[in-house]
C-alpha cells in the first residue's frame, strides 16, 4: 500500500479558521471616483471614451473591466487625446498637479469632477498653504514597482517650486540634505503608508532637524485595514497564512503584505483571486483573507468561494470591526452636474 497523505498535507486540508477582517476593501475615495466614472460612462452611453490620466484606482482588474465599458488611460500622454473636440477627462483618485487643468483646458476638454480623493486633496492644499508661508517641504513618500515616482507625490510636487519640497523615499534620502535653523521645515506624507515605518522615518528626520512640524496624513482607510490586520495577528497566536487582495502597484496593499511578512507569516498579495496558488495551503490552519482599499468586495468574495473549495469544513470568520469605519461611506461627488455636463454636449 502506498503512503496515505495525511490532511495538513492535502491543499487547505488542515484549515480550520479563515478569518476576515472586518476593515478592508474601498474606502471613501475610491467609491468616490468609481462612482463618478459610472456615472460618467452611463452618460455617455458608449458614443465616445473617457478618459483619465493614470488608473483610477491602483488596482488592474478593476482598471480592465472600466477599460472595456469605455475608458481610456492616457499615461499623462496628452497627444492621447483629441485636440478641441469636447473630450470628457477625469483625474485619477491620486492626485494632479496644475498642469492637468492646464493641459485639459489647452486641448478643449472637459473635466468632468476633480475626482482625486478627498484626503489627497486635504495634503495638497496644507502643502501649497504651507510653502505659500515660508515653509520647506518634507514629503515621505513611495515609488511604484517600475521605479516611478507614485502619482500621489508627483502630484503634489506639482503644485510648487522644486527648491520648496523634497520627496523623501527612505531614511537614507535625507542624509545630503541641510537647513539652517531659521528655516521653517513641515513634514507631509503620502496617505498609504505603513504607519509603523512612517512613525520610524519621522522620528529619523526629527533627530536631525528637531523642529520640523509633523502633519499626519496617512488616510483612515489605510491605517484601519493596517490596524485590522495586527490586531488579529495579536487576538490568535496561530494564523500561518496572510493573503491580501491587491495589485502589485498598490501601495496600502503592499503595505498589508509587508505586516504578515515581517512576522515571517507566510503572506502574498494579488489581485486576481484565481492566482491563489495551491501549495500555498499545505500544511496551513489559519489565514487572514483581506484586501486594500482599491479593491471591491466581488474580488475577495471569489478569492475565499476558492479557498472554501480547498477547506470546506473551515469556520468562516467575520471579525469585528477594530474601528469605527463605516465601509459604506463615498466621498461626496456631484452627479447631477457630470450628468449635466455630459448632456449639454450632445444637446439633450
Ligand atoms: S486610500 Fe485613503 S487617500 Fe487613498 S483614496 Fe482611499 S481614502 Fe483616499
Amino acid at each position: 500500500m502506498g503512503d496515505r497523505l495525511n490532511s495538513r498535507e492535502i491543499p487547505g486540508g488542515g484549515i480550520e479558521i479563515i478569518s476576515l477582517p472586518y476593515e478592508q476593501g474601498p474606502c471613501g475615495g475610491v467609491w468616490r471616483i468609481l462612482k463618478i466614472a459610472d456615472v460618467a460612462l452611463e452618460e455617455i452611453s458608449g458614443r465616445e471614451p473617457l478618459y483619465t490620466n493614470h488608473d483610477l484606482v491602483h488596482n488592474v482588474p478593476l482598471m480592465e473591466e472600466y477599460r472595456s465599458k469605455g475608458l481610456v488611460v492616457f499615461h499623462n500622454n496628452w497627444q492621447l487625446v483629441p485636440d478641441q473636440s469636447k473630450a470628457f477627462v477625469i483625474p485619477s483618485a491620486h492626485g494632479v498637479g496644475p498642469d492637468f487643468f492646464v493641459n485639459a483646458q489647452r486641448k478643449g476638454c472637459i473635466v468632468l469632477e476633480d475626482s482625486t480623493c478627498q484626503l489627497v486633496k486635504k495634503v495638497e492644499y496644507r502643502a501649497k498653504a504651507a510653502v505659500a508661508n515660508g515653509y520647506h517641504i518634507l514629503y515621505i513618500g513611495s515609488l511604484l514597482k517600475n521605479g516611478d515616482l507614485h502619482p500621489e507625490p508627483d502630484g503634489i510636487r506639482r503644485h510648487m517650486s522644486p527648491e520648496a519640497i523634497d520627496i523623501l523615499i527612505k531614511p537614507e534620502d535625507i542624509g545630503e540634505l541641510n537647513f539652517e535653523e531659521n528655516q521653517r521645515l513641515m513634514i507631509l506624507t503620502q496617505t498609504t503608508l505603513s504607519r509603523t515605518e512612517t512613525d520610524d522615518f519621522v522620528n529619523i528626520i526629527k533627530s536631525r532637524w528637531p523642529w520640523v512640524e509633523v502633519k499626519d496624513d496617512i488616510c483612515y482607510a489605510t491605517d484601519n485595514r493596517q490596524l485590522a490586520v495586527s490586531e488579529l495577528l495579536s487576538k490568535y497566536g496561530d494564523v500561518d497564512l496572510l493573503l491580501v487582495v491587491g495589485s502589485e502597484h498598490s501601495h496600502n496593499s503592499q503595505e498589508l503584505l509587508k505586516i504578515g511578512l515581517k512576522k515571517d507569516i507566510q503572506s502574498y498579495a494579488f489581485d486576481d483571486p484565481n492566482k491563489l496558488d495551491p501549495s500555498w495551503l499545505i500544511g496551513k490552519k489559519h489565514p487572514i483573507v483581506t484586501s486594500g482599499a482599491s479593491v471591491i468586495t466581488p474580488y475577495v468574495d471569489q478569492l475565499l468561494e476558492r479557498l472554501i473549495t480547498f477547506a470546506p469544513s473551515a469556520q468562516v470568520v467575520y471579525e469585528d470591526p477594530v474601528s469605527d469605519e463605516n465601509l459604506e461611506l463615498v466621498f461626496k461627488y456631484q452627479e447631477e452636474e457630470i450628468r449635466q455636463k455630459i448632456r449639454e454636449k450632445y444637446a439633450i
